[in-house]
């Protein structure tokens, strides 16, 4: 295992479908039935026996995570997570988007993943603010990988560059402040 959970973290522009990764996550709904944005697109790719498969799940709460296979899809697992709808910050939005990173970690972990592909939850038709969302994603993680050794790669799959370099910065800053503070 590298010792630096940082060292664990990659941050790639692209389309998390095409994924080659043991599991990536889904900005789920509570369903699970789909949806639109990425919950479409994964649904879409993975084909209907995904729909047929979460179907049988019951749906799944807010903050909280549900495996399923991922079908058609080059990864063999799909990890739903549910984020938080944002309304002001005060309703428990970070809280429950804290516990999506960390339940999903722990699926991926328990199902033996050695590596994941998140989406950054929430941030688009959920209206979570997307540098609030982003330093949520990476603490969570690195807090995480510091006490776990699966997975031991995390990717963000961001839409976009300019998603890909916010995460990016949010990840240089948060390694600078955890580094120790001896060096001149
Ligand atoms: P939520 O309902 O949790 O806000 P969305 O799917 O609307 O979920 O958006 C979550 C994030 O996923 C957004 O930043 C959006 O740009 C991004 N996104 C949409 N499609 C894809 C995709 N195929 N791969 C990676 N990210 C995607």
């Amino acid at each position: 295992m590298k010792k630096n959970p940082f060292d664990r973290v990659e941050i790639a522009d692209g389309d998390i479908t095409r994924e080659r990764v043991a599991a990536i996550v889904n900005a789920a709904k509570r369903t699970l039935l789909g949806g639109g944005g990425v919950d479409g697109a994964i649904h879409r790719a993975a084909g209907p026996e995904l729909r047929r498969f979460c179907e049988t799940l019951d749906g799944c709460e807010t903050g909280d995570a549900k495996i399923t296979p991922g079908f058609l899809l080059p990864a063999p697992f799909v990890i739903h997570t549910v984020g938080p709808v944002y309304r002001d910050g005060r309703h428990g939005e970070p809280e429950a988007l804290v516990s999506c990173y960390r339940r999903s970690l722990e699926l991926a972990a328990e199902h033996g993943c050695a590596s994941i592909a998140f989406p950054a939850i929430s941030t688009g038709a959920y209206g979570y603010p997307f540098d609030e969302a982003s330093r949520i994603a990476i603490r969570t993680t690195i807090r995480f990988l510091q006490a776990h050794p699966l997975p031991k790669t995390v990717r963000f799959v961001l839409f976009g560059e300019r998603d890909a370099a916010a995460f990016r910065k949010v990840l240089g800053n948060i390694r600078s402040e955890d580094a120790p503070q001896s060096e001149p």
